[in-house]
């Protein structure tokens, strides 16, 4: 059957944050604060509960104004429009749809409140509500819907109009980990469709990575990274978001020259190298998916360093096993590795030899 698409996507709008910031009486939400979401992005604000997510979305949104600051879309000022013009749409975690009105009257809602003729509002009701997989559900009333169906509801709401930019505040917040993968999976087949920018947040850091073109982590009211999801894994700039992104083993030393970190006990590892001056303290991280694990006696790889240690945990997780390990030198490391049945897994007890490659260190500024 021939599906005439009615226009509900345009390119991608661009938002520049220039210098905002936020203070709530004495309190700073948000320090001033640069940051430039392009055309067509799907860029993703993480971080802990209280770092400034909503409040940065609420100032894009126009719902609070900023302190300091100018933001501008497509390069136009702004920051004193009043929210209904700036033609951003927003998608809640609450789903925030009318109850008493039918699936149908919600998406038409912003279409009536612009004023659109019926055949028009027909029309890109059944587009929008055919986009997200709810056709045939016009006449049910929010209630009648599973959480799934009716954050599919929200969605169709915002994309119904052709916002510029759409903001979704923990949209899958209220969803269980299955759903909220398959909606994952839908909402960015949606971006892909519509070439909308989306601007996103959540507390997931699975979510983000899956998620984004870019991930904007967020940290006390300031942006601790800016980057692409590999970018935030694999070079995370400090501590924070080394341990805020994945999980990772932290490991301090001083530099000892010849691309050597001297550690704990006297022992010392090679590192990637870097411009550092002999003697700097420094911190170096490795992710346990990293961190290879051999009995005492089994050979460990030439030209890696081994740290003998002691297992000391045992978390079988499904497809990995986390193992942690009491090293000699006073460090405790966690490694994954790919889960066999209970009999084969490593035990509580085990004196164990740890290595992994320098090339898989990541020293962090702080
Ligand atoms: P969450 O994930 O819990 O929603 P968040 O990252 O969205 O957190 P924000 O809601 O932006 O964080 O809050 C940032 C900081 O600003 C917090 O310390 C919060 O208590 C404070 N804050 C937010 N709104 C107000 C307000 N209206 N008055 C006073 N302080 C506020």
């Amino acid at each position: 059957m021939h599906h005439e698409i009615v226009s509900c996507s345009q390119a991608g709008h661009s938002i520049d944050l220039n210098g905002i910031s936020k203070m709530f009486g004495r309190m700073t939400a948000l320090h001033p604060t640069d940051l430039s979401v392009r055309k067509g992005e799907f860029l993703t604000l993480l971080g802990p509960s209280g770092s400034g997510k909503t409040t940065l979305l609420n100032l894009i949104a126009g719902a609070i104004a900023p302190t300091t600051g100018a933001i501008l879309l497509d390069g136009r000022d702004i920051t004193r429009m009043p929210p209904r013009d700036r033609g951003i749409g927003m998608v809640f975690q609450n789903y925030a749809l009318m109850p008493h009105m039918s699936v149908f009257e919600n998406v038409a809602y912003p279409l009536r409140a612009r004023r659109q003729s019926t055949q028009i509002i027909r029309a890109k009701v059944q587009d929008a509500l055919e986009r997200v997989g709810l056709r045939g559900f016009e006449e049910r009333k929010p209630r009648q819907l599973s959480g799934g169906q009716q954050q599919r509801v929200g969605i169709a709401r915002c994309i119904v109009y052709s916002p510029a930019i759409i903001m979704m505040d923990e949209p899958l917040g209220a969803l269980d980990k299955n759903l909220r993968e398959q909606m994952q999976a839908e909402i960015k087949r949606l971006h892909e469709a519509l070439g909308t920018t989306i601007i996103y947040v959540t507390h997931d850091q699975e979510e983000a990575l899956n998620m984004s073109d870019r991930v904007c982590l967020m940290n006390g009211g300031q942006i601790a990274q800016l980057g692409t999801p590999d970018d935030l894994y694999f070079q995370p700039r400090n501590r924070f978001v080394a341990e805020f992104v994945g999980e990772s083993n932290l490991i301090s030393g001083r530099l000892s020259g010849n691309g050597r970190m001297t550690m704990a006990g006297n022992q010392s590892v090679a590192i990637p190298g870097g411009q550092r001056p002999e003697g700097s303290e420094l911190q170096v991280m490795v992710r346990p998916e990293n961190v290879r694990i051999v009995g005492v006696g089994e050979a460990a790889v030439e030209g890696r360093d081994v740290l003998n240690g002691e297992i000391t945990m045992v978390s079988f997780i499904g497809g990995m096993t986390r193992v942690t390990v009491s090293t000699e030198n006073g460090l405790k490391i966690v490694a994954r590795t790919v889960s066999g049945r209970a009999e084969t897994r490593p035990e509580p007890g085990a004196r164990v030899q740890l290595s992994w490659l320098p090339s898989d260190l990541v020293v962090l500024d702080d």
